[in-house]
């Protein structure tokens, strides 16, 4: 199916973007990769009238480090963000999220802005992002603002970025001192979507995990900080039986969705397989 009839703009600053979207309201949609917004749109279920597209504005792309975080351009594709070596060192487990996105394809085309803007509940960054603790950088008619990735995700498609806001940056903080990452992820087979996956970032010092971090997406309408998983395994031992006894926690929080892909009962065992694979590998990565 074709798009409905739209106009195209192609503003050259944000100041421009930020113009257009006042002036047009809930008629307008910004565009990056498009992976997102142009099978939506192409399906009818979306029609904006004006399609404002970033990708001729400069400086909203690319990573650069900055007082102990990643600044990270929100129209920075995944490719980049897989293949960064700023990411690979700062940051690894980033990288690795951003390199089982999709296929080549998406990955060369959707953008890191875009995934978390449009907040699918499958989509894999959220779960990272919670995880690592980042902040969102926004700019609006009145200016900048900095929102905290705990606060973004308010529901299904729904995150706290207002109708004529722009993301155009993600700063996630640098990989602390004997702190491990990782994510681990049950795909959908044919989109690669995630059914369910699970961030996690420890801290691991003597032995004992003093500080967990653990990020869901796939099973729920939006993603979610594991709040019972990081409870239970903060101040044990890093040791399987502790790990087993916190992913047994995973659903907690979670308002796990039946679909197409699998039951609530199937959905919440995932979970809690997941999130064991997860702290498993962070814990083991741990430097
Ligand atoms: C076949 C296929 C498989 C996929 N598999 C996966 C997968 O395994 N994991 C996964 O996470 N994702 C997957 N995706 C989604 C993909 O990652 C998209 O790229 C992403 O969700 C949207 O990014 P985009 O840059 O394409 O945004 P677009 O589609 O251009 O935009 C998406 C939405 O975000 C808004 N938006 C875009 N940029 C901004 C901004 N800077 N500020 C405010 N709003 C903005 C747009 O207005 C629109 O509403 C898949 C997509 C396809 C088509």
């Amino acid at each position: 199916m074709y798009p409905a009839q739209f106009d195209y703009h192609t503003p050259g600053t944000v100041r421009e973007a930020l113009d257009l979207l006042a002036r047009h309201k809930d008629d307008a949609k910004l565009l990056a990769g498009g992976h997102s917004l142009l099978p939506a749109m192409k399906l009818r279920l979306a029609q904006p009238k004006h399609l404002v597209d970033l990708r001729k504005v400069p400086g909203l792309s690319g990573i650069k480090e900055d007082a102990g975080a990643l600044v990270i351009g929100a129209m920075t594709t995944h490719y980049a963000v897989e293949t960064s070596p700023l990411v690979k060192a700062k940051c690894p487990m980033l990288g690795q999220v951003a390199g089982q996105i999709g296929d080549p394809m998406v990955r060369n085309m959707g953008t890191i802005g875009g995934s978390l803007a449009h907040a699918d509940p499958a989509a894999d960054y959220p779960a990272a992002i919670i995880a690592l603790g980042a902040e969102m950088v926004a700019e609006g008619p009145k200016g900048k603002r900095t929102i905290k990735a705990d606060d973004f995700f308010k529901g299904l498609l729904t995150t706290a970025l207002a109708e004529d806001e722009i993301l155009t940056e993600v700063r996630v903080p640098v990989a602390a001192a004997k702190s491990g990452a990782a994510y681990m992820k049950f795909p959908h087979p044919a989109s690669r979507f995630a059914v369910v996956g699970v961030a996690a970032v420890v801290t691991v010092d003597a032995g004992k995990v003093s500080k967990a971090s653990v990020g869901i997406t796939g099973a729920g309408t939006k993603a979610v900080r594991a709040k019972g998983v990081e409870a239970a395994i903060t101040g044990k031992a890093a040791d399987a039986p502790s790990i087993q006894a916190a992913a047994e926690r995973a659903p907690e929080g979670v308002d796990v969705q039946a679909d197409l892909q699998g039951s609530e009962d199937y959905k919440k065992h995932l979970l809690k397989v997941f999130a064991k694979r997860a702290m498993e590998a962070a814990t083991a990565s741990v430097k």
